[in-house]
């Protein structure tokens, strides 16, 4: 699947084709392109390795981030001063905890200092209330439910995905909200792709419990050196099969951050000395 731009955008962003130009609905991932300079739109706090102390309110270039946001939000044909209140975001733990928000998200300013705790996916039927995860490696999962108009962002990691995450936010969406999985859309974001994502134990052990030795195998890419190589891609397709959705509404963007890594941030592409400050891009969905 090829990167989708959309050049009426200044901004070049990536979108799913199965989710563009749905009335009601705007979506789209943030990549580090600008025209003339590198777009960093988020960045890691600088010191310490514990993210749930950290949080967003460490980060070391909030205006720079928040400006950045903006610029994203408003290629969207979002204005951000007004929406930015309702702008929410998850705390990214590597949790498969998904929550789901009400009316009570406007104004509630749930991102920056104060994203929704303990969960790592969001969920919501309200329209001007943007979901946003951040991500590195990890692939976002976008979804929504073309019928009851209900609209979800994963962060799915090694640890998302064999917690099955995706099958938790589907769940959410068909028992919060009535939602039949075979109206639901999904778009599997770039991440760290079966091309790179070289993994040791405990993700061996994790992805043969959680998917069965035979998925496993599949799952699992033994390269010529003996090491092995895992497919998130594949993985959370697989889950959200499971959990009931049409193989037709699954798309995924077979995009991988570390061959890509001039269009989107990697993790692992980033030099170790250089990590505590490794760039992060945004997705983000809204009903409008
Ligand atoms: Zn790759």
């Amino acid at each position: 699947m090829p990167i989708s731009y959309d050049n009426t955008l200044e901004l070049p962003v990536f979108q799913f084709e199965n989710l563009k130009n749905i009335p009601g609905l705007a979506h789209a991932i943030s990549t580090r392109l600008a025209p003339g300079r590198p777009l960093i739109t988020e960045v890691q706090p600088s010191a310490p390795n514990d993210y749930r102390l950290a949080g967003r309110a460490a980060y070391i270039q909030k205006e720079t981030v928040m400006g950045r946001r903006s610029e994203f939000l408003a290629a969207l044909g979002l204005d951000y001063e007004k929406i930015q209140p309702n702008l929410v975001g998850v705390r990214q733990l590597h949790t498969a905890t998904v929550r789901t928000v009400g009316a009570e998200a406007y104004g509630a300013n749930l991102n920056w200092d104060n994203p929704l705790p303990d969960c790592d996916g969001v969920i919501t039927d309200q329209p001007g209330v943007p979901l946003m995860t951040i991500h590195a490696d990890c692939p976002a999962i976008l979804l929504y439910d073309q019928v009851r108009k209900v609209a979800g962002t994963l962060h799915s990691g090694w640890r998302g995905t064999v917690g099955k995450i995706a099958l938790e936010g589907v769940r959410q969406m068909v028992d919060g909200y009535g939602s039949d999985p075979k109206n639901i859309l999904a778009g599997i974001g770039p991440s760290i792709g079966p091309c790179c994502y070289q993994v040791g134990e405990p993700v061996l052990s994790e992805v043969k419990r959680a998917f069965g030795p035979e998925m496993a195998a599949e799952l699992l890419i033994q390269q010529p050196d003996g090491s092995y190589h895992f497919d998130l891609w594949q993985a959370i397709y697989n889950t959200l099969l499971e959990a009931g959705l049409d193989p037709a509404h699954i798309e995924q963007s077979q995009v991988c951050t570390l061959c890509e890594n001039e269009t989107f941030f990697s993790y692992r592409a980033t030099p170790p000395d250089q990590r505590q400050n490794y760039g992060q891009f945004t997705a983000v969905i809204v009903l409008t």
